[in-house]
């Protein structure tokens, strides 16, 4: 193993796999904590999943401090602590706690930080992160319900979390290459600081900070930073030249998509799958019971399974949305309802012979993988940015799985998803 990452949310981590994979790394993501003796991965690099970014900070820190010590123990070079392009944390972290306890763990002193990730809109300039070429604190993640950013001076929001001091390695500097960013970071440390914010505008200055990075034990950021890391191994003769990392072995079965994101990305993509496939949406409102949906819709399946996929939605529009919400006790209620019913109706659909999933969702794929008892996924080709297949593996049956979060994708994913995939 050569990278070792910890990341703060599920689907944060496949979007770091993905973009290890397309730098040439074999990258396998592990569904939580792993236990001291589970074992280690035959994969160049490896990122373990914990729901740590809103959980309170105690816990957090606890579980990305154990996760480190496993990464450790399986003889990672290198290690990443991946959280999202857009910051998310509050003045009590989880940022700052996380990276000071990977820190001192790795006593290593300083990390860099760079969330930004120019292809999606994310740059950081002066320390400043700007969203969709907005501030920060002007692009609609001031009114996020659990991590509201009213700050975009990350130097700022990351002194406010951590024991130690925040520099900033600014655009001129970053703009001159690899050697003065190192050079640079070398004189933050020097002076103390043990965080610096690093500005990127563009792809080039990501690779040169992966660069400058190439002999730090840690590196902290969004998916974007990760980009030059495989050239350090490359160049160091740890990595073979870019191959096809992504390649999984191939599993026959029967195919299904289950959504359950009310996403604008994904209602769309339900709209376009609909001329080509077969599909049961679930009637929270007439029957609102988890095992009562689930097994409506398993039935609805009977004679319906093979290698053309069925689809099974929960999604819908606002006004259908805010109705069900309204009638079943408020969105966590309804929320938790129907993850409930979209993971007992995939547990059926494995049971049915199913081996080839699509999973719309963010909390719908935590759900799903949680009750298919998945512990890891092989990281495979991209479907579209951000969303690749991967071979599950865990307590139950080897299948292709594809977990999309709510707004990736282009129109075509969910027939393109299968599409990719030999008869
Ligand atoms: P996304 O990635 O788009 O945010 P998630 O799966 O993370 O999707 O979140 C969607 C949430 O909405 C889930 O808790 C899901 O159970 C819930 N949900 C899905 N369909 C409906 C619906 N028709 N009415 C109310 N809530 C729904």
């Amino acid at each position: 193993m050569l990278l070792g990452s910890v990341a703060d949310d599920f689907t944060g981590a496949t979007d770091l796999c993905s973009m290890l994979v397309r730098g040439g790394m074999r990258t396998v993501q592990l569904i939580g904590t792993p236990a001291p003796d589970d074992p280690v991965p035959d994969a160049d690099a490896v990122v373990v999943a914990i729901k740590s970014r809103t959980a309170p900070v105690e816990w957090a820190v606890g579980q990305s401090l154990a996760a480190l010590a496993w990464l450790r123990k399986a003889g990672a070079r290198q290690y990443f602590f991946k959280y999202c392009s857009t910051f998310d944390s509050t003045d009590q972290g989880n940022i700052g706690p996380i990276a000071d306890a990977m820190i001192r763990a790795l006593d290593c002193g300083f990390s860099l930080h760079c969330p930004a990730f120019p292809t999606n809109g994310r740059t950081v300039y002066l320390g400043h992160l700007f969203a969709g070429g907005v501030l920060l604190n002007e692009s609609g993640m001031e009114h996020h319900p659990l991590t509201p950013m009213t700050d975009a001076n990350l130097v700022r929001v990351l002194s406010r979390q951590t024991d130690g001091t925040v520099g900033l390695v600014a655009f001129p500097v970053v703009e001159a290459g690899g050697s003065a960013i190192r050079d640079a970071m070398t004189r933050l440390k020097e002076e103390g600081r043990s965080h610096a914010i690093v500005d990127a505008v563009t792809d080039a200055h990501l690779i040169a900070i992966g660069e400058a990075a190439a002999h730090h034990a840690l590196v902290c950021g969004g998916s974007g930073v990760a980009m030059g890391l495989p050239g350090n191994f490359r160049r160091a003769g740890l990595l073979p030249a870019a191959g096809d990392a992504g390649t999984l072995p191939d599993i026959a079965g029967a195919a299904a998509v289950l959504s359950g994101s009310c996403s604008r990305a994904t209602l769309n993509q339900l709209g376009y799958a609909r001329a080509q496939a077969p599909v049961h949406e679930l009637n929270p409102l007439a029957t609102p019971n988890a095992t009562g949906l689930a097994e409506i819709a398993l039935n609805w399946t009977d004679g319906k399974i093979g290698a053309k996929p069925v689809i099974i939605a929960a999604s819908a529009p606002p006004d259908k949305v805010a109705a069900i919400q309204a009638a079943l006790g408020g969105p966590e209620k309804a929320g938790a309802l129907l993850e409930d019913a979209m993971a007992r109706i995939a547990e059926g659909l494995i049971a049915r012979g199913v081996r080839r999933m699509v999973v719309a969702g963010g909390e719908t794929s935590g759900a799903v993988v949680t009750k298919l008892g998945v512990r890891q996924l092989r990281i495979g080709v991209e479907i579209d940015p951000g969303v690749p297949w991967t071979l599950a593996s865990g307590n139950g049956a080897d299948l292709l799985l594809a977990l999309k979060s709510g707004n990736f994708g282009a129109p075509d994913f969910f027939p393109k998803a299968f599409q990719m995939l030999k008869d």
